[in-house]
Parts: C-alpha cells; structure tokens; sequence
C-alpha cells in the first residue's frame, strides 16, 4: 500500500522582507512529499522536471525514502519556474512569474509498482492532469485528497470543478474558498462547496490557523505564533503533505484522525515557514516534530468550570 504524491517539482526564486534567493527547488510535490515522509515510508512521486534539475535533488527525494519512479525527466526542457514576492505582512504574495515549461505538455505515467496507491495526494498543479491521475488508477484510492490554488480558478475553473468532484477532501486557502464559491462567509463557502464533490474541506488561513469542514460539523485548528517567519512559500502544500502522511500512517478515515491530521499538517508547516525554501523540512528529528506537536496541544487546550 502507498501514498502517491502528484503535483509541480520546480525552481522558486522568492522574495520576502528578509531576503531574496535564487532558483531554488520547490513545488508543491516536494514540500508535500517531504512532509508526508516523515510519517509515511511509502510515499511514491508522480511528476515532471527539465534536464536543469539535479541527480543531487533527486538524491534528497530518495534520502527521504520517496520513491521517484513517476518522477519524469524530459531532456532539453526546462522545469516548472515560479516567483513569488512577499509583502511586509508575510501572509499576501504577488506571483512575478510562472512558467509552466515541461508542466505544459506533461502526460503523467503512473509506474506499475504504484498501482497498490491507497491514498492519493493531488497536489497544486492543473486539475486536467490531477484528473488524469485518478482515471489511470485501477483501483479508486481510499482517500484522495487535492490541493489548488487561484491561478487555475482564474484559467481552467470548469476543468477544476469537474475534478473537484471526484475527490473526498479540498484544501484551499480563505480567499479561494471565497473565489470558488462566490460566498464571502467562509461558512457560507464551506456550506457551497461541500456540495462541489467533497466530504470534507479544510481552508487554510495562514498564521491564522485552518478550519475543517464535514457534514454539520466544524474543527478550528490553531497556528502556532512564530517569533519569527522567513518565507511562507510551501507552507500550504507543506501542511497538505504532512496531513495526508499522518493520516495514511494512521489508517482509518474519521473526523477524529482527520483533526489530528490537520494539527500534524500545521506542525510540519510552521517549521516550514522557518527557512527558505525546503531546507528546513529537509532535516527534521522525530523528537522536533513530537516537541512542536505538543506546543500545539499547549497552545489551545484549556479546562471550564462551567
Ligand atoms: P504554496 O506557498 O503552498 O502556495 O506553494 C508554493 C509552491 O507552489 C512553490 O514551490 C511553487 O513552485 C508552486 N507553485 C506556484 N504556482 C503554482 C501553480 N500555478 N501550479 C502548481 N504549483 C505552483
């Protein structure tokens, strides 16, 4: 049984108030499937990248023990290249660039060693192509999860519906929960949307935590106040994959584990958020990760005399 991971391994440059960095390696498939690793052995990449990546990047994918099979390598194209500037709140960005280069024409091959896939993370890419993925799966995965972003609302909204639909959970952030609803309630949104295809919807709402919606019910999952945040790039898709990880090692799907996940994705996240770029997921100790977990327990348990 695996964890599948889809979505863009790219080169950022990103700027913020403390600093700027060159190409550096990004998107929404590594930061997710680096998370997700950390409580997940079987976790298998399906994405695509230009001869300009590195054999050592694709070292640090294996050294997490991500199997990169599904990982295309296209000769004389370049990868996916996105940049980012950050402004002084560090919670709102302007996208500079994005050149989709091999992302345009990519045709995911699903290995066949990947088949066994029982939870399926759609990261951040087109949703023709996350749609794609689902069809070429012979079995229908117990738990598919997708993540996504305005900039494909903007351009393929109806391609993004008719994959919404396939899915059990959406994880998008406060403003496109709005733009995809045309609700400004974010209650309101998440009552909208969770007649789109999912059971369940989780807004992220940056330093200000996450909400989970399923059926009647809603969870309000904290962010950790950080003294201080670097950059803030991956930390949606950080969150996502440490969600989907956590939930995978526990294996079964409630509304109980789904809570716990989404404190295990925030944790993962906040450290993201610490660095540029991946370099702080990338080394991580079990005893980091249990500590922050319990700051979060800290942060937001509290007893009544009521
Ligand atoms: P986040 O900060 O969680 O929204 O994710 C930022 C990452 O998403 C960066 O590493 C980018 O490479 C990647 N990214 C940016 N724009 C897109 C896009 N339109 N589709 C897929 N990935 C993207």
């Amino acid at each position: 049984m695996s964890l599948i991971i889809i979505g863009t391994v790219a080169f950022d440059a990103i700027e913020t108030p403390f600093g700027k960095t060159d190409k550096i390696v990004g998107g929404a498939a590594t930061y997710a499937s680096l998370a997700a690793s950390y409580f997940y052995d079987k976790v298998k990449i399906v994405a695509v990248v230009g001869d300009d990546f590195h054999k050592e990047d694709i070292d640090t994918f294996n050294a997490h023990g991500i199997d990169t099979e599904g990982l295309q390598i296209k000769e004389g194209e370049k990868s996916f290249f996105w940049s980012g500037k950050y402004h002084n709140d560090m919670n709102s960005r302007d996208t500079l660039v994005t050149e989709l280069n091999v992302l345009a024409d990519f045709d995911p091959i699903i290995p066949e060693n990947y088949q066994d896939c029982e939870y399926l993370m759609l990261g951040n890419l087109t949703p023709i192509i996350q749609r794609t993925v689902i069809e070429r799966l012979k079995n229908r995965p117990k738990l598919i999860v997708l993540d996504t972003m305005n900039f494909w609302m903007d351009i393929m909204m109806d391609d993004l519906l008719e994959t919404i639909k396939l899915v059990d959970v959406l994880t998008i952030n406060d403003e496109e929960a709005r733009q995809l609803s045309g609700e400004y309630s974010l209650v309101k949104a998440a009552e909208k949307i969770l007649t789109m295809g999912p059971k369940y919807l989780i807004i992220k709402k940056g330093e200000h935590g996450a909400l989970l919606f399923h059926e009647d019910k809603i969870f309000s999952a904290p962010a950790l106040p950080l003294a201080e945040v670097f950059d803030p790039t991956g930390a949606g898709d950080t969150f996502a994959g440490g969600f989907i990880g956590y939930l995978a090692k526990v294996g079964t799907i409630n509304f109980n584990n789904m809570k716990n996940a989404i404190i295990y994705g925030s944790a993962l996240a906040s450290f993201c958020v610490e660095k540029f770029g991946t370099e702080k997921i990338l080394n991580l100790t079990d005893e980091e990760v249990a500590d922050r977990i319990q700051e979060f327990v800290k942060l937001s348990s509290f007893t009544i005399d009521a």
